[in-house]
């Protein structure tokens, strides 16, 4: 018989690992929303899947999307001064995780995965460890259920860094090449411009990060689509003039009116494994990496981690699953973890000065613009650049 393994929540983690996991154990998802709350409901997220995670959804043969809004490129600018445009190893894709869940789960139900509608609170916990070999809390930031410890090095806030604003738009004229546009206002916050596939065809998605309390941060007290997308022109009127310009106004609006969402992140890093009643317990994806999505990794955090949870259950499939197991997985993502961390949390605070020099450069120097663009794809070189600058 297969040993049964219990997912709670049916985001980027829940979903990886049911798709990663399904031939091999008897998979049980258990999550909140039904696929038509999912579908019609409110966007979640911004997301870009870049090479890697597309590579590992096309290893679980998860499913594959219209490419017409491939992202090849990323455009950087700092205040209203363009610096370069970096090119992508490989492209990059962001599919509204709308569309991509309800998708996903109606053909993981097609597939034989078990979907269970429930919303799970800490006191079912015992029950789930009862039923099942395994339980694995991807509960996404609302998360986690258990106390997975915190890794204290590794989460120094305890306020939100940024505010984030995203509305999916229509009506933007497309950066060429086609790409990421990401604006930098010193003490101010960022602009990311993403394009992006949705239910609706594709959509540009404006995602402000504005430094709370400083004049960015424009939406308090926005609560319909109507006011979002009036402050959304008159704020990129005033801060982002060169996205201003690329507005139709007569086209410009909000793809549906759930495609806007106002939300604040405390990062923090646990510990993703611990026991219940003797029996493991572990976590994947933002219940136990949460990271601000300043440097949009994520999903792609989530997926790595995934990966690496198959991996190890793999590995153990025939021993009993217990701590030196989670301990097992933990070390094989903690490295990476403590790399997309570190360069995100230093992406929160002002840029050093090296960094300053080194996207100073990618506007002299192609190759060294292609390797800025690298970062997003692959946050190691990230890690790198900006750790190897400190020691300068
Ligand atoms: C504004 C914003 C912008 C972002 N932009 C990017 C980006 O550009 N690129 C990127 O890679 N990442 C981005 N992220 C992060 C990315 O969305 C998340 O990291 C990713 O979705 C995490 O996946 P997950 O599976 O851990 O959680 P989620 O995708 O959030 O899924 C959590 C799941 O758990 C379910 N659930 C929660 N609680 C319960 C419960 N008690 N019982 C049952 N089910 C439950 C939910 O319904 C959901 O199915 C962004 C995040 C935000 C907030």
């Amino acid at each position: 018989m297969k040993r049964r393994i219990c997912i709670v929540g049916s985001g980027t983690a829940g979903l990886h690992l049911a798709y990663a996991l399904k031939e091999e154990f008897d998979v049980t998802v258990i999550h909140h929303r039904s696929v038509d709350q999912i579908r019609n409901g409110r966007i979640m997220s911004t997301q870009v899947h870049f090479g890697a995670t597309r590579r590992r959804e096309n290893r679980f043969a998860m499913p594959k999307w219209d490419e017409q809004a491939l992202i090849e490129s990323i455009h950087i600018s700092i205040g209203n001064q363009k610096l370069f445009t970096g090119m992508l190893k490989e492209p990059a894709l962001s599919v509204d995780q709308r569309l991509y869940f309800s998708h996903c789960i109606e053909d993981l139900a097609e597939k034989g995965v078990s979907f269970r509608l429930k919303k799970v609170v800490k006191e079912n916990i015992e029950t789930l460890t009862d039923e099942f070999d395994l339980v694995i809390d991807c509960t996404g930031k609302s998360g986690p259920l258990m106390p997975f410890p915190i890794e204290e090095e590794l989460s120094p806030f305890q306020t939100p860094q940024r505010k984030c604003i995203v509305g999916y738009f229509l009506g933007i004229k497309p950066n060429t090449p086609q790409g990421i546009g990401v604006t930098v206002l010193p003490e101010l916050g960022e602009m990311f411009e993403i394009p992006a596939i949705t239910e609706h065809g594709p959509v540009t998605i404006l995602f402000i990060m504005a430094i709370p309390n400083r004049n960015l941060d424009v939406f308090q007290g926005i609560k319909t689509a109507e006011e979002f997308t009036l402050k959304m022109r008159t704020a990129t009127q005033k801060f982002f003039p060169e996205i201003h310009k690329r507005i139709a106004e007569e086209k410009f609006s909000l793809c549906d009116e759930h495609g806007f969402l106002q939300t604040a992140i405390i990062p923090a890093i646990r510990k993703p494994y611990l026991t219940v009643k003797n029996k493991l317990v572990v976590g994947c994806g933002d219940s136990v990496f949460l990271n601000d999505p300043i440097t949009g990794q994520g999903c792609n955090l989530s997926s790595y981690c995934a990966e690496k949870l198959y991996e190890t259950l793999i590995e153990f499939k025939d021993s009993t699953w217990n701590t030196q197991v989670g301990e097992s997985y933990w070390n094989r993502t903690k490295q990476f973890v403590k790399e997309v961390t570190e360069w995100t949390n230093a992406m929160t605070l002002p840029l050093p000065e090296h960094v300053i020099q080194l996207l100073l450069q990618g506007a002299k120097d192609q190759a060294k613009a292609d390797e800025i663009a690298e970062w997003f794809a692959d946050p190691r070189t990230a890690y790198q650049d900006f750790s190897s600058a400190t020691t300068i």
